[in-house]
C-alpha cells in the first residue's frame, strides 16, 4: 500500500503549550511523517532557520501568493501572514508521506473543508494557565504587552478545542508524545485511510472493494453503529 496518498495531520496549540518539542519527538517516532514548512511574513526569531522552521518572505510577496491562490490555507496570526503552500503538501502526499501541519484554528478549519484526503486534527493543551504564562516568559523573546496578547489569544483558541478530533494534555512530555504517536498509528489504520488505499488493496489481493461499500459503512457509523 506504499503507493497510496498520505494523510494530513493538523496540530494546533496556543504558543507556549510546548508544541515544537512534542512535534520533533513525534517525527522521530514516525519516520514517514514530514513537517510542512509554512510561509510567513513575520521576522525570523532566535532559533528560526530559513526553509526549516518557516519560509520567510515579505508581506508583499506573501499577499501575492494569497492572490495567486497558492495556499491550501492561510491566516493572519499576531498581525503576520502565515500559510501552507498547496504545491508543497501535494508533493509530499503524492510521495506517500503523511504530512504534519503546525497551524492555528483558522487554518485547521480551511484544511478540513478543502483537503482531498483524510485529515486528523489534534489540539495540544498546556497543563495550566500558569505553566503557559511561565513558558511564554521563559522564552524571553516577547515584551510584557506581547505576552499578555499571546495569553489572551491562547484562551480564545482553547474555545475551539471541541472542533478537534483529539486533545492531548502536555503535562508530561513522554506521555504526550506517546499519545500523539498512537493517534498517528490509529489514523493510519482508520477506515478513511483504508478507503484511500483501497485501490492498492484491490490490486494486491485481487479483492473488489467498491466505493459504495465504504459509503454504506460510513452511513452506519454516522448513525451510531460501531
Ligand atoms: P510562531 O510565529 O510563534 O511560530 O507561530 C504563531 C502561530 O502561527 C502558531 O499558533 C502557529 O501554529 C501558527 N502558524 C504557523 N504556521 C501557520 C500556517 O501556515 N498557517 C496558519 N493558519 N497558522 C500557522
Amino acid at each position: 500500500m506504499s503507493s497510496s496518498r498520505g494523510q494530513l495531520f493538523v496540530v494546533s496549540a496556543p504558543s507556549g503549550a510546548g508544541k515544537s518539542t512534542l512535534l520533533t519527538a513525534l517525527m522521530a517516532r514516525h519516520s514517514t511523517l514530514r513537517f510542512s514548512v509554512s510561509y510567513t511574513s513575520r521576522a525570523p526569531r532566535a532559533g528560526d532557520s530559513e526553509g526549516v522552521t518557516y519560509h520567510f518572505l515579505s508581506r508583499e510577496r506573501f499577499d501575492a501568493m494569497v492572490a495567486a491562490e497558492e495556499f491550501l490555507e492561510n491566516a493572519d496570526v499576531f498581525g503576520h501572514g502565515y500559510g501552507t503552500r498547496a504545491a508543497d503538501t501535494d508533493a509530499l502526499l503524492d510521495g506517500g508521506h503523511d504530512v504534519l501541519l503546525d497551524i492555528d484554528v483558522q487554518g485547521m478549519r480551511q484544511v478540513r473543508s478543502r483537503a482531498r484526503q483524510p485529515v486528523t486534527t489534534i489540539f495540544i493543551l498546556p497543563p495550566s494557565r500558569d505553566t503557559l504564562e511561565a513558558r511564554l516568559r521563559g522564552r524571553g523573546t516577547d515584551a510584557d504587552d506581547a505576552i499578555a496578547r499571546r495569553l489572551a489569544t491562547a484562551t480564545a483558541e482553547m474555545a475551539a478545542v471541541p472542533e478537534y478530533d483529539y486533545v492531548v494534555l502536555n503535562d508530561q512530555v513522554s506521555g504526550a508524545v506517546e499519545q500523539l504517536a498512537s493517534i498517528v498509528t490509529a489514523a493510519r489504520a482508520s477506515r478513511a485511510a483504508m478507503r484511500q488505499a483501497s485501490v492498492d488493496v484491490a490490486r494486491t489481493f485481487g479483492v473488489a472493494l467498491e466505493p459504495a461499500a465504504w459509503d454504506r459503512a460510513r452511513a452506519l457509523h454516522e448513525r451510531g453503529w460501531r
